[in-house]
């Protein structure tokens, strides 16, 4: 781009978009941030945005349909998906003209979704790519609305990020995204291309997240969940100095807040801490969100869309951000593959070869286990299970290959974790007071991993968090406060 870092990438999550009350809301944030990059020499804002939530699962349904030829089905799904935007167009613009004009852009979106659902076989990432593309016109149109002087904006309805052709990086199940590598020079040149003249003219882009396209110019997904790291390709294409992640919750914090009530803000975090959180399961970033920025120490701030007076995480790099922080996650649905020599004197020689094959069916470890002499584990997905498995059975018929499902991984992970030496033996010993059996672990100089069965994680992630990060302190009076409460009341 031309003028250097004076541009910020606010990118808003399905749910802060979920309805067109809370477009609106977005829609104030955005042209907020615009106002004062007018009027306060403040970087002005790229923003990418998700489709509404439940919409990509609703599009994968009705390409599930479309491919089994059920066209009553989707064609009902498709109503009602139509319906749930025009409902959020009329919340999100009050202005007649403007809305009328944007009923007839979903409108023709629509129309060019039904064609591809229609046509659609095995390949469902097209179809996926329509929810986004829907979202930036009520987003744009929202901002409009609100005529704050000078902020103009406007949706991007081509895809900005380039990709390779589509590769997963786990065998799919048929009907799920396949997914695909964003190209850095080529997504750079088409992002001047796009976002350029608009950004001259001080007009703020509203660019879809989570979608691409191949040079030859097949549309293509980052993979589900992929508008974190597609805010962060389109940050890196543009030389953005921030790249904003507005979600549901304060930030990251020591724990799912879904799942642990008590869990709290990290205010910051480096890359590292931040990637291997969202590798274990901290479903607030993409895993492969911080790629694209830390290469080029960009910081990457996670706030909230409902509570935007909120300073959020900042993850940034080594150094410059020593966090101290602790934080406990689970990543669920893994099995646990070993592979045993049938000789007892033999070895496993070359773990190289077992990996070299997993990779041959896209499954690569999520974690390795253990190893000894002539055994060797390893977490892989689920999903992937069976074709790993098999594969390494065909070919290396010496070895035994055997394989555990219903397997969770808890990670107790930050630096305020390894630099206490006691932190393994609170985490086993946690587990083992509540009585869930620890089936794999692992303790490295980056935290503490723990494989128990899934059925457990959540209690796991509990307890885990009750005693190493934030005891919860039980709403029980003692009797000796009460009675000084009494005799405070008697005088
Ligand atoms: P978005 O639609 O904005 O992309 P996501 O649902 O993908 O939002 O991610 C936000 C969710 O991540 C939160 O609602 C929360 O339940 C979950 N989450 C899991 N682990 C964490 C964590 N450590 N900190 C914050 N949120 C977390
Ligand atoms: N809409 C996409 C999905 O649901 C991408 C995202 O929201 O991150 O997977
Ligand atoms: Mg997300």
């Amino acid at each position: 781009m031309d003028v250097e870092c004076s541009l910020c990438v606010l990118k808003f999550g399905g749910t802060s978009v979920g309805s067109g009350e809370r477009i609106r809301r977005v829609a104030q944030i955005v042209a907020q941030a615009a106002s004062k990059a007018l009027n306060e020499a403040a970087p002005f804002p790229v923003v990418v945005v998700s489709a509404m939530s439940g919409i990509t699962d609703q599009l994968l349904r009705i390409a599930q349909f479309a491919r089994r030829g059920e066209s009553l089905e989707w064609r009902r799904e498709l109503a009602a998906l139509r319906e749930r935007h025009l409902q959020a167009a009329e919340k999100a613009v009050h202005d007649g003209k403007r809305l009328a004009e944007l009923r007839a852009a979903l409108e023709e979106t629509l129309a060019g979704l039904e064609r591809e659902a229609a046509g659609c076989e095995d390949y469902v990432d097209a179809v996926a790519a329509w929810g986004e593309r829907l979202s930036v016109l009520l987003l744009a149109a929202a901002i409009n609305d609100l005529s704050l002087p000078g902020v103009a904006a406007a949706p991007v309805r081509e895809e900005v990020i380039v990709t390779g052709e589509p590769q997963g990086s786990a065998p799919s199940e048929p009907g799920a995204v396949i997914g695909a590598e964003p190209l850095e020079e080529e997504t750079r040149a088409r992002a001047q291309l796009l976002l350029q003249p608009l950004l001259q003219g001080r007009t703020v882009p509203v660019a879809p997240g989570f979608i691409g396209r191949t040079p030859a110019g097949l549309v293509t997904t980052l993979g589900r969940n992929g508008s974190d790291y597609s805010a962060t390709v389109i940050g890196a294409a543009i030389d953005c100095c921030e790249v904003a992640i507005y979600t549901d919750v304060d930030g990251v914090m020591s724990a799912d807040p879904r799942i642990v009530a008590n869990a709290r803000l990290l205010p910051a975090l480096t890359y590292a801490e931040a990637a291997r959180l969202s590798w274990f399961g901290a479903k607030v970033l993409h895993p492969r969100t911080l790629i694209p920025v830390a290469q080029r120490n960009i910081p990457v701030r996670v706030r909230n869309t409902f509570r935007p007076q909120m300073q959020g995480t900042l993850i940034g790099p080594e150094g410059r951000y020593h966090s101290g922080a602790t934080a406990i996650t689970v990543r669920r649905r893994l099995a646990l593959v070993t592979v045993e020599s049938t000789n007892m004197f033999g070895a496993p020689e070359n773990a190289g070869q077992v990996f070299a094959l997993a990779a041959r069916v896209g499954a690569a470890p999520v974690a390795i286990c253990s190893s000894s002499g002539h055994h060797l584990s390893f977490m892989v997905e689920e999903q992937a299970a069976a074709s790993v498995v098999s594969l390494l059975q065909h070919d290396l018929g010496h070895w035994r290959v055997s394989c555990r499902l219903g397997l969770a991984a808890c990670a107790c992970l930050g630096s305020g974790f390894t630099s206490d030496p006691m932190s393994p033996a609170r985490a086993i010993s946690a587990l083992a007071r509540e009585r869930i059996p620890v089936i794999s672990q692992g303790a490295s100089e980056q935290g503490i991993m723990l494989i128990i069965e899934d059925g457990d994680s959540e209690r796991a992630l509990r307890c885990l968090h009750r005693d190493l990060i934030a005891p919860v302190i039980p709403l029980v009076r003692h009797p000796a406060h009460e009675k000084r409460l009494e005799a405070l009341k008697a005088r």
